[in-house]
């Protein structure tokens, strides 16, 4: 029987550590490991793929025990992260060589599943979002931080959807809330997300978007040890009023940032020809929020022009962008003291374009791009310094030498020199001793353990001067060492390590200077990523055909041979069908979209979106001529989806989204309503479809595009003004049916089911008996149609709206 573990002071200090950070995995520094006990151990060891051990294996209690060497010990920890854990970093604060008694340690910083601990390791796909949210007399207080680039977004909001609909779009990694908000429980089961509660850091003073922000800071300093205040001053707003807004349902089924199904292509990636990290980023953003002020979005598009019209500086500028590092993240890595010695150099060759780049800028013929140019600081100072200081090729570690240039710094130039000495030291030395001894065969060599000896091989050991001293025995002979030779090695050894601890020290100084200048690092990051996005968007506008937008102010929306902009990429060249679609508040409000199934009714009436989107953002567009009104918000109901993991069937979610549409929507939204009530009782649907079309149409006036397979719609255009049918045309040819994805005015009074059902490969026994089922049923349902669209119109011929329906034939079932 073993006796239970001691509390030795090293484990009473591990426990002390351990309650401060309770929600954490404290990675306990030992030497040059990392080392983790208990449930710690137990939890970490399957993630990170490590063998679980045991410390005091006699004692009763053996105390589980796991660890990682110090070095490689982000990409453990990031494991950690992304299974969802937090991780406190504690380091040793003394040398333990030096060190009475227990090694001073403590938590130096803590890592969550948002604040990274390495931005390097951050998936680009990924963003890495913390939200702070508090709640107090039914509002909502709601901060999204971005550690990586320091942006910080704020708004508040006087419901639970707003909320979900921020951390739909954020999709946040980590939340912070008071111990009083319950919701958060919920999203965390369907968003995979780390609720981490600070009760105490949401102090009952401010509104709840100042308490938001206050816990938010105090939540950064327990985890990053550090000030990081600066970065929190470049605040956004959440909800900007001056944004185009397109909620998550929108982004989603318009497929702007991701496609929705794997191997999908998105608006984001036709449209990315960026080159830099800070422009890929900021073309996702841009397109996701585009923007409402007229002024804002030509200023963009007179940008975009220019560049159009000057291939040549556009290539140029490419070229000079396309090895710019994310200096966006070098900036943040810098002033959080994260950078390395390799970050600091990629600094300085971002810093190194920054006057080629200003010069291009000045040269082209706009306001704007001069203006660019000068907003843009070279700050020649620190790259001058940058330049005189580092080294070309730099080490990965500041804890490595090589970092500095030697003329840099007298003192590295005298180590330097002592060490480079060395070898014709070694070299001059070895001829003496050969001359002394007589021993031709005799060397002086090196290695890690014994340091530098004379090796003399068996056969010469009798001529071995008195005063060499043994150090170590070879089969083929004896090491030796001399008080010269001693003197000499502790001489290069003691100016290597003043080297090492020179230029850490250096080091640490140039990136505190680095640091100073993170604002207009920061700023240049964010100019180099507007440069870059518009050099895309005139590269897309070039390659692929696009035209400049024009805003109208008379509410009409004309678009000349419109194409889908992603779609037409994916089709062989020149067999996207374009198409022309009108607009106007008085005349075409509404559109009514009718047309066969595969006939193009859902890529037209994205396409029309996806160019008003497009064109909002300050981007040229896929038509050969666009007059667009200023929209407000574009939204969209289409298709249909189960969100069973919410507890939602097909039909609730479609009239969740329809609500929201009626709740938000005004005059200058633009509405996509693709498809609605068909998950019901025809005629439950039916009316649905009618009742909301009159709405959109009549109390909120915005301009929609309406697509239905229920024909009885179409006869509003008769009875209500601006309400007006349109059709994708379709041929048949030899019975097949031919799909023309021409636009044209009127209605498509005939469905073609059951020819699409034959082209997806339909056995002919079911076409054929369909054929005949759809013959009967016409013949009754023309005249039930009949009375049906009379008396939603005119109230006074209601009786007899069902009539015919109830006293319909059923079909004559198969076999009699
Ligand atoms: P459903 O009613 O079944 O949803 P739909 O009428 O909405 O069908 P879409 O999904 O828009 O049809 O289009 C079907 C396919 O037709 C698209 O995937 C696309 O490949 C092709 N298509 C659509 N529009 C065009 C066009 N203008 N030119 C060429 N091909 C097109």
């Amino acid at each position: 029987m073993g006796n239970p573990a001691p509390l030795t002071p090293m484990l009473a200090q591990y426990l002390d550590l351990k309650r401060q950070y309770a929600d954490a995995i404290l990675f306990y520094r030992m030497g040059d490991f990392y080392e983790m006990f208990f449930d710690d151990a137990k939890l970490a060891a399957p993630v990170l793929e490590v063998q679980l051990t045991s410390r005091d294996k006699n004692a009763d209690n053996p105390i589980a025990m796991c660890g990682v060497p110090h070095h490689s010990a982000m990409g453990y920890i990031q494991k950690l992260l992304n299974a969802g854990h937090k991780v406190a970093l504690c380091e040793q604060l003394e040398n333990p060589a030096s060190a009475k008694g227990i090694v001073k340690r403590d938590v130096v910083r803590v890592l969550t599943p948002s604040l990274i601990g390495d931005p390097d390791l951050a998936r680009e796909d990924q963003s890495y979002y913390l939200l702070s949210l508090s709640h107090k007399d039914g509002r909502y207080g709601i901060c999204v931080f971005d550690l990586l680039d320091g942006t910080l977004r704020s708004g508040s909001a006087s419901s639970w959807e707003s909320v979900a609909e921020v951390i739909r779009e954020y999709q946040p990694k980590e939340l912070l809330a008071d111990a009083s908000t319950a919701e958060p429980e919920s999203i965390a089961e369907w968003n995979s997300l780390v609720v981490t509660r600070r009760p105490n850091y949401f102090t009952d003073e401010g509104t709840p978007e100042e308490r938001a922000h206050a816990a938010l800071r105090l939540y950064l300093n327990e985890t990053q040890k550090q000030e990081v205040a600066s970065s929190l001053a470049k605040g956004l707003p959440l909800f900007g009023s001056e944004n185009l807004a397109l909620d998550s349902v929108t982004l989603a089924s318009l497929e702007i940032v991701r496609p929705a199904t794997e191997g999908g292509k998105s608006l984001a990636q036709v449209m990315d020809h960026t080159v830099t990290p800070m422009g890929r980023r900021l073309i996702r953003e841009w397109l996701s929020h585009p923007l409402r002020s007229r002024e804002a979005i030509e200023t963009r598009l007179e940008r975009v022009t220019t560049l159009l019209a000057q291939p040549n500086t556009c290539e140029a500028l490419r070229s000079l962008l396309s090895p710019m590092r994310d200096l966006e993240r070098l900036s943040t890595k810098t002033s959080l003291g994260l950078a390395q010695p390799r970050d600091l150099g990629a600094i300085r060759e971002v810093l190194a374009r920054l006057p080629d780049l200003k010069e291009l800028l000045s040269t082209l013929p706009s306001p704007e791009w001069k203006q660019s140019s000068e907003e843009l600081d070279s700050l020649d100072a620190l790259q001058d310094h940058l330049q005189k200081a580092l080294q070309d090729e730099l080490p990965h570690s500041f804890r490595e030498a090589g970092i500095f240039r030697s003329e840099f710094h007298p003192e590295i130039a005298e180590y330097r020199s002592l060490s480079h000495d060395a070898k014709s030291t070694i070299a001059a030395m070895e001829t003496r001793e050969k001359e002394r001894t007589g021993i031709a065969s005799l060397k002086i060599k090196y290695n890690r353990v014994f340091g530098y000896t004379i090796e003399i091989t068996q056969s010469q050991l009798s001529r071995v001067p008195a005063d060499y001293i043994r150090k170590q025995t070879l089969s083929t002979g004896e090491r030796y060492i001399t008080e010269e030779l001693k003197r000499f090695e502790e001489k290069v050894i003691s100016s290597e390590h003043r080297l090492k601890t020179l230029e850490e020290s250096l080091f640490l100084e140039t990136r505190a200077r680095v640091s100073q200048s993170a604002p207009s690092l920061s700023a240049n990051a964010r100019l180099i990523a507007e440069i870059d996005v518009l050099q895309s968007f005139a590269s897309v506008a070039r390659k692929q055909g696009f035209c400049r937008p024009e805003f109208v102010e008379d509410g009409r929306l004309d678009i000349q041979d419109g194409r889908h902009p992603v779609v037409e990429t994916l089709l062989a060249v020149g067999t996207y069908v374009p198409n022309s679609i009108s607009m106007s508040d008085d005349e075409a409000r509404t559109l009514i979209v009718t047309g066969p199934n595969m006939g193009g009714k859902s890529t037209i009436m994205r396409q029309v979106a996806l160019i008003c989107s497009l064109a909002q953002t300050g981007s040229f567009v896929p038509a050969s001529r666009a007059e667009l009104p200023l929209l407000d918000a574009i939204f969209t109901r289409i298709g249909s989806s189960d969100d069973l993991a919410r507890g939602r069937s097909t039909f609730m979610v479609e009239m969740n989204e329809v609500a929201r549409i009626l709740e938000n929507a005004t005059e200058r939204s633009l509405i996509l309503i693709d498809e609605i009530g068909r998950g019901t009782s025809t005629y439950d649907g039916l009316a649905l479809a009618w009742s909301l079309l009159e709405y959109l149409h009549g109390e909120i006036g915005a301009k929609t595009l309406f697509a239905t397979h229920f024909h009885e719609i179409t006869s509003l255009e008769a009875s209500l003004p601006g309400v007006k049918n349109v059709n994708v045309l379709v041929d048949k040819w030899d019975d097949e049916v031919v799909f023309l994805y021409r636009l044209a005015v009127g209605v498509c009074n005939r469905s073609y089911g059951i020819e699409v059902a034959k082209l997806a490969g339909l056995p002919p026994k079911v076409l054929s008996r369909a054929r005949d089922i759809q013959g009967l049923l016409e013949t009754h349902s023309q005249r039930a149609q009949r009375s049906r669209s009379a008396a939603l119109i005119d109230p006074a011929k209601q009786m007899g709206f069902f009539d015919d329906a109830e006293s319909m034939e059923r079909p004559v079932p198969l076999g009699t």
